[in-house]
């Protein structure tokens, strides 16, 4: 096994060396062992003992191989946020597992989100996936691979998420590496882009050994079943974004934040991914009109990558005409900085044209309305001031115009929080019968408004909902059902690859 220095990127001098004129592509991301056994009290300790016992004997079946996952940000986005926990659970129950990231240049983003878009059915920038494309995809993936093959080892398992890294799959395989290329995005019906993106992509995946998609009706017609596995994505209870905050540390965070007036008498605590008690210090960039956040007042949150297909601006015209006139709750959008998240080229714009929008408002609606980007360079901060900022929410909603699988709507349902959500992809799966609203019509914001405002009109309802909805995800959305599932596939990947 290699190892890794302190600022997470692998040394080895040739290679180092060999891509000097763009610095080091290949990054690992360095995640603290979390133990399954601190799972025990919420799920229970006969699902741990089952996890272990698999997790035993996979180990022993795994032997010396290193199971590598690969995708192409460390965060932002909801890959991110689960490899930071599925990686730290598995190398405690000794299965060596690593994260590494890839670098991209040149329009290489741009062409990985126009394949995101596609694969969602949206035309997204409208931009061609042609020669020249393939041309600059294939080379980015060439300078990624130099690196990757010398880290990789012949019989490693190789993971592989979203279209970013779909190009490597070749060479992985050529190396002698079992691979998996695992989709997060998908949509249940295709169209003329799904078509699109899936002919870009379809060449590099031909050889791959498995395919690992959220939902069944995500897979393209050309891949046949046998080939896949369905493993839906899942949270951890008790990482930063997901863990108990006492009323004190949210009203502390979110005053440090700057969404609430005052000072605060110590700064809000919580548990850091190292496992270390850690306290947010830093503010968020916050636009707001007049006074800020009443926090007697019922809040109404959407979090989400600044992402054409979250419809942030939907959110915000569906508040202004229907909700706001006949409530006194207040809605504010939250997502990442977007200086912060790497893979994403269309953030700077979608905020842009939010906070246009937002300026188009008259004084009294944007007194109602505020708009919050937060800061990357901490994660464990980040995630605290989502985790604070969800938990004081009345109502959270998320008016996807697409989705693989919302992790933001799995964080608010499982805490306890109503929700207002479109009927799209795998929220579909994520919002069981009366855990939360669904939109049949995502574009429908008539209907949105008025199922906020209707929600905020019944509090009993709104608890029975929250009361069901963390129960659910209790069940079935926690990373130790996740883990057994990668176990499965893994398992029965080696005994076909002796
Ligand atoms: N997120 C975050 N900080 C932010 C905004 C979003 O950590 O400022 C997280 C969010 O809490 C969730 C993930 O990014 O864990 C988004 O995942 P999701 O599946 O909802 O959407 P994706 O971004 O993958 O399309």
């Amino acid at each position: 096994m290699l190892s890794f220095d302190d600022n997470l990127c692998w040394t080895r001098a040739g290679k180092a060396r060999q891509h000097s004129e763009r610095g080091v592509m290949v990054s690992s991301v360095d995640v603290a062992n979390l133990p399954l056994a601190r799972l025990v009290p919420l799920v229970g300790s006969e699902r741990i003992a089952v996890l272990n016992e698999q997790a035993a004997s996979f180990q022993e079946r795994i032997g010396e191989r290193t199971i590598w996952n690969i995708n192409s940000t460390a965060q932002g986005g909801g890959v991110a946020e689960m490899l930071q926990s599925l990686v730290g659970y598995a190398r405690s129950a000794g299965i060596d597992t690593q994260w590494l990231v890839i670098e991209g240049y040149g329009n290489f983003f741009a062409i990985t989100k126009r394949l995101h878009n596609q694969i969602h059915g949206l035309g997204g920038d409208g931009g061609p996936l042609g020669e020249k494309e393939r041309h600059d995809y294939d080379e980015v993936m060439d300078a990624n691979l130099a690196e990757l093959l010398e880290l990789i080892d012949p019989g490693d398992l190789v993971l592989l998420h979203d279209p970013q890294t779909a190009g490597l799959a070749d060479a992985l395989k050529d190396h002698g590496a079992i691979v998996v290329w695992r989709c997060h995005i998908g949509i249940d019906e295709s169209n003329e882009w799904t078509e699109s993106a899936w002919a870009f992509l379809r060449p590099y995946l031909e050889r791959v050994d498995h395919f690992v998609f959220s939902r069944p009706s995500y897979v393209p017609q050309w891949i046949t079943r046998e080939r896949v596995a369905i493993i839906p994505p899942s949270i951890d209870p008790f990482s930063p974004k997901n863990q108990e905050l006492g009323a004190d540390d949210v009203r502390r965070i979110l005053t440090t934040m700057g969404l609430f007036d005052g000072a605060v008498d110590q700064p809000g605590e919580f548990i850091d991914y190292d496992g270390n008690r850690h306290v947010v210090e830093q503010s968020a960039e916050i636009v707001q009109f007049g006074a800020s956040l009443d926090p007697a007042k019922a809040l109404i949150i959407q979090v989400s990558r600044w992402d054409q297909l979250k419809d942030m601006p939907g959110v915000m015209a569906a508040f202004v005409e229907r909700v706001l006139p006949e409530t006194d709750a207040h809605l504010v959008l939250v997502g990442a900085s977007v200086s912060d998240v790497s893979d994403d080229p269309e953030g700077a714009q979608v905020l842009s044209d939010v906070m246009a929008q937002w300026s188009r408002l008259s004084d009294a609606e944007r007194s109602r309305v505020t708009l919050v980007s937060l800061p990357m360079s901490d994660l464990g901060q980040n995630a605290a001031m989502v985790n604070a900022i969800q938990r004081h929410a009345s109502v959270v909603v998320q008016k996807s115009l697409a989705e693989g699988f919302g992790i933001t709507v799995t964080e608010a349902l499982w805490k306890s929080k109503p929700m207002v959500a479109s009927a799209v992809g795998g929220i579909n799966d994520q919002i069981a019968s009366g855990c939360g609203v669904l939109l049949e019509n995502p574009r429908d914001l008539q209907r949105f408004g008025d199922d906020i405002a209707g929600l905020l009109a019944r509090p009993r309802a709104m608890d029975e909902m929250g009361r069901r909805a963390h129960a659910y995800v209790l069940e079935n959305y926690i990373g130790d059902k996740h883990l057994l599932r990668y176990v499965d596939l893994f398992t029965s990947l080696l005994d076909s690859n002796p």
